[in-house]
């Protein structure tokens, strides 16, 4: 009996479902800076890499696209995945990117076009921004481990304004990106804010809906759940 309650057991671990964890981070650096950092969006250095090189140990890191096909049509799979993203395009991201390419680590960065020109993001500095021509050398440099997608054209709370801004602000952005080398069809919401109509509407613009809820992905790709790196 025990037998064969072992053998069901090894079949439902060989078909059940396994995970895909999205994680992201915002900037890593080896100092805090409270003029230009929200100290919850900020990682050091030395333990950011200490904890995505833990992650690999458990995880194979793939891009958001290729998860999105493995979310989508390997149901079965059986291996543990991982990806990698980062929100905002903050100036930092050049301390680690390079390391994460030499990791052969892919990661998307979601972008708001506005301050990659130099405008202002609320009082900080533009300079604390990647600008379009750093994209450009970073995605074309390590190409094709950095992606980039949208983060709305600015850092609006999705909530705070009307639908018809929200269309018009995903349409500016995606216009702008679509320009760059390794545009990705997501949009992750800034502040993690939305509504069940922005949701709606891109999933009619062919956008994958990219969430910050804390949730793992398993098979539903009407939109991407994520979980911050450093809760891990
Ligand atoms: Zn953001």
């Amino acid at each position: 009996m025990d037998a064969l309650v072992n053998a069901i057991k090894r079949k439902w671990t060989r078909l059940r479902f396994r995970s895909v964890r999205v994680f992201c981070f915002h900037h890593v650096s080896d100092i805090f800076d409270p003029d230009t950092m929200w100290e919850c969006d900020w990682t050091q250095t030395d333990a950011f890499k200490r904890n995505v090189l833990a992650l690999k140990k458990k995880y194979t890191f793939i891009s958001l696209e290729e998860a999105y096909n493995h979310i989508s049509c390997d149901k079965f799979r059986n291996t543990n995945y991982a990806v990698l993203t980062s929100d905002d395009g903050w100036a930092s991201l050049k301390n680690i990117l390079p390391w994460l390419a030499e990791e052969k680590i892919p990661v998307t960065l979601f972008l708001n076009p506005l301050y990659m020109d130099g405008k202002h993001f609320q009082s900080r500095d533009s300079e604390e921004f990647l600008t379009k021509e750093e994209v450009v050398f970073l995605v074309e440099r390590y190409e094709p481990l950095i992606t980039i997608a949208s983060h709305g054209w600015s850092h609006d709370d999705c909530l705070k304004i009307s639908m018809e801004s929200f269309k018009e602000s995903v349409r500016k952005s995606e216009e702008y990106l679509m320009n760059i080398k390794g545009k990705v069809p997501f949009y992750a919401f800034s502040f993690g804010r939305h509504s069940n109509k922005q949701l709606e509407y891109l999933g009619q613009q062919n956008l994958v809906p990219v969430l910050m809820d804390g949730m793992v992905n398993y098979d539903d790709v009407s939109c991407i759940h994520r979980e911050c790196i450093d809760d891990e």
